[in-house]
């Protein structure tokens, strides 16, 4: 069902927003706790109940919204951010999260075992560990720094690379996002044969922050957990699935988002973009955060909100199957409104879920948004990554599922249905 917002404006305001402000969509716990910083605009109840504000901050603060967050909930992301109040309004007005949480609309199966089977012992720790080494060393990948776009490019071109030769995979640098200055969001290509119109995701941001870093362009964030370990999950589960010939029934896109740190803003103008399109995403796995493992806690984690129903249960399902007979163990974690790029796919209609590192006792990875979110502070491996890519390429095989495999000589050419 289609929900009416009822934006109830607070404060009058001029009808042009000022270029210099951006526009927060927030819980209300959040913007609570940016008091000072954000001005009150509109009250808004999104479908499931949640009660969110929309507020404005001087956009050189925006940095320092980041920091909040992070230090009063310990996460990433937590809100949403447009350029102008009518885009905010606009957004709220089109939220299709009721539906994408409780659609059940969508069937999963689990028939293709032998694909995955054959995937899961080829992660090699090594690749995924070179991969975060890389991009934890540029200076930052802050969606507004020259090294952010360079980042995204590099990620573009690697991705690329392993799909040489492979004439149905294309690679883009996705740029129709105003609120993402200068860094792409990269998305690859997998072109479905027999059901090429239904779209698989599998995404993760590729931007950092440091919440010390004052919006500078310089600011050190290595991000090497957050989420450059998500990146590197993605590469290697498509290292793998291109390296066995595979040719997915459905249509499969890798996206790495540009500028989640900032308000969501790669994502949710792809997610929002697919949406006018028509295009029809069955499903996305969202990886953020993923190499951080301390002390006796569960494997992996999944999201319990913003998410689609059905996908949480064939997540749960997928995870019995391909990873509890390796050992793992799988717990849940609340994360709030707007916690990561799900949320933005959840937000447009579709099904969306997450799976989240283990951390430790004491909650989140602890270097979040630092200087200090190195690999050297994760013990310089990237192990705990590890069964987040055999989960991806669970999910990637029992999802898309498998036209054409060939593991050895030239591949043979795809005919008819
Ligand atoms: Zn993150």
């Amino acid at each position: 069902m289609e929900r009416t917002a009822a934006v109830l404006p607070a404060t009058p305001v001029p009808a042009t927003a000022s270029p210099r402000k951006v526009h927060l969509v927030s819980s209300r716990a959040t913007f609570r706790a940016l008091s000072g910083l954000a001005t009150a605009r509109g009250l808004h109840r999104d479908p499931s109940g949640t009660d969110l504000v929309v507020s404005e901050v001087d956009a050189a603060r925006l940095d320092d919204v980041a920091g909040i967050v992070h230090r009063t909930e310990q996460r990433c992301g937590g809100f949403f951010a447009f350029d102008t109040r009518a885009q905010a309004e606009a957004f709220l007005r089109s939220d299709r999260s009721a539906q994408a949480i409780a659609a059940t609309a969508a069937s999963y199966t689990l028939d293709n075992r032998p694909t995955v089977d054959h995937w899961l012992p080829q992660v090699r720790e090594a690749r995924i560990r070179d991969t975060i080494a890389h991009l934890s060393g540029y200076q930052n990948r802050y969606f507004a720094s020259p090294a952010g776009k360079a980042s995204a490019e590099w990620i573009h071109d690697h991705w690329a690379a392993l799909a040489a030769g492979r004439s149905d995979v294309t690679t883009e640098l996705f740029t129709a996002c105003p609120g993402c200055s200068t860094q792409p969001s990269v998305i690859l290509t997998i072109e479905g044969t027999t059901l090429r119109d239904e779209v698989v995701v599998l995404g993760a941001h590729l931007d950092s922050i440091n919440i010390n870093g004052g919006g500078s362009p310089g600011q050190a964030a290595p991000g090497a957990d957050d989420d450059a370990s998500g990146i590197a999950v993605l590469t290697e589960t498509l290292r793998i699935a291109l390296a066995s010939g595979w040719r997915p029934r459905r249509t499969v896109r890798f996206m790495g988002y540009a500028a989640e740190e900032v308000g969501l803003r790669g994502s949710n103008a792809i997610a929002q973009a697919y949406r006018g399109a028509g295009v029809d995403v069955v499903a996305v796995l969202q990886v953020d955060m993923t190499n951080y493992k301390a002390g006796p806690v569960q494997d992996m984690k999944l999201i319990t909100d913003y998410s689609n129903a059905s996908l949480k249960v064939f997540f749960e399902q997928l995870f019995d199957t391909y990873m509890a007979p390796m050992g793992y163990t799988r717990g849940t974690y609340t994360c709030g409104y707007g916690c990561s790029d799900h949320a933005s796919w959840t937000n447009a209609g579709y099904p969306a879920a997450m799976m989240f590192e283990a951390g430790d006792p004491g909650g989140s990875f602890p270097y979040i948004h630092t200087t200090g979110d190195t690999l050297a502070m994760m013990g310089n491996t990237a192990q705990p990554s590890v069964k987040f890519a055999q989960f991806a390429l669970a999910f990637l095989g029992e999802t898309a599922k498998t036209r054409a495999m060939h593991t050895g000589g030239p591949l043979l050419p795809v005919t008819a249905p």
